[in-house]
């Protein structure tokens, strides 16, 4: 892609036979518009290291576009995420997505369980391992991550991630632009420079909205939120004025200094490239 600007389409391991026979021609859709790099989620859902692996390799095998795969703390050990680390490093990956991971309903600790608690120390961990060998993006939460005690010290924790190494952050999913504003405002005034690309999760329905909302703590606004319900049997006109209110978001977004976007594709072609079109991104390199 021509711009400075970088546009990335994330993706999780398929968990079933149909959605794996999917998966190529799904990437084909969204390759054909040249994002800067696919991610893959780990964990998420209960998927396994393996099946990151085998969608990274379909990304590769089936367009050449980047692709960076994301890795958790959750369960981990030292020994098992160096030997992950290697594996990608062999097959040429350059990009990882460092998180800590999503902990069980149950658990009563913050901290993940094994040999890493915290993304932060993955961060360290894969900075002592490798250098500079991969570029390392963290998560982001502008509307704090719900885990944490307050604005002020989840901030402090983001940080202090940046400060451990990350080249760059992705944000959790948000509808409220002003949230991410006043987020890089603080970073500014704390001297965080690197790019924090807005996560962009297209609205395809009311029930699955309310639920990713209420999953990460992410406001939606009132006003979205009763006609989604509203419109929840009709899907065209739904998935009409979902597009309308995304594409919004991400218009404010770009012109007022947003470094690209990442989208949250749950799998799907069609909302994604539903949205490039909108915002008339260019298509090809
Ligand atoms: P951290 O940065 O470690 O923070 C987690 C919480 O602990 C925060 O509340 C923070 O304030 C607090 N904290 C941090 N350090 C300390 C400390 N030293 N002491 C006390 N508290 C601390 N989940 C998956 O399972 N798999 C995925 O593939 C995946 N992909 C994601 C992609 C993106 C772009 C995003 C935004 C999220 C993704 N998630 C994924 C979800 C993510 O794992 C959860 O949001 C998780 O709850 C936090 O991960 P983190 O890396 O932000 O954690």
């Amino acid at each position: 892609m021509s711009s400075q600007r970088s546009f990335s389409f994330e993706l999780f391991p398929p968990r079933t036979p149909e959605a794996t026979a999917k998966l190529p021609g799904v990437i084909r859709e969204l390759a054909a518009v040249r994002p800067n790099y696919f991610s893959v989620t780990y964990g998420a859902g209960g998927s396994n290291q393996d099946g990151t692996y085998e969608t990274l390799l379909t990304v590769v095998e089936h367009c050449g576009i980047e692709a960076a795969p994301h890795l958790t703390c959750v369960g981990s050990t030292r020994e098992n995420i160096a030997a992950l680390l290697q594996r990608y490093r062999d097959a040429g990956i350059r990009r990882i997505v460092a998180l800590r991971g999503d902990l069980p309903a149950t658990a009563m600790s913050p901290a993940a369980p094994g040999d890493f608690h915290y993304a932060i120390e993955l961060v360290r961990f894969i900075r002592e391992l490798h250098g500079d060998a991969f570029q390392i993006e963290v998560a982001a939460y502008p509307e704090m991550h719900p885990q944490a005690s307050n604005p002020t010290a989840d901030f402090e924790r983001f940080r202090e991630k940046v400060e451990a190494g990350a080249d760059g952050a992705l944000t959790q999913l948000f509808y409220n632009a002003d949230a991410y504003f006043a987020f890089m405002e603080r970073c500014a005034k704390a001297g965080i420079t690197i790019p924090i690309m807005p996560g962009i999760m297209p609205i395809t329905g009311f029930a699955n909205t309310v639920r990713f909302c209420a999953g990460c703590g992410a406001d939606l606004p009132r006003w979205v939120r009763l006609r989604l319900e509203e419109l929840q049997n009709d899907k065209t006109a739904l998935q009409d004025f979902g597009a309308e209110v995304v594409t919004r978001l991400c218009e404010t977004l770009l012109r007022n200094g947003a470094p690209g976007l990442h989208f949250y594709t749950i799998n799907q072609a069609g909302p994604t490239l539903r949205l490039w079109k909108n915002l008339d991104l260019p298509v090809g390199q």
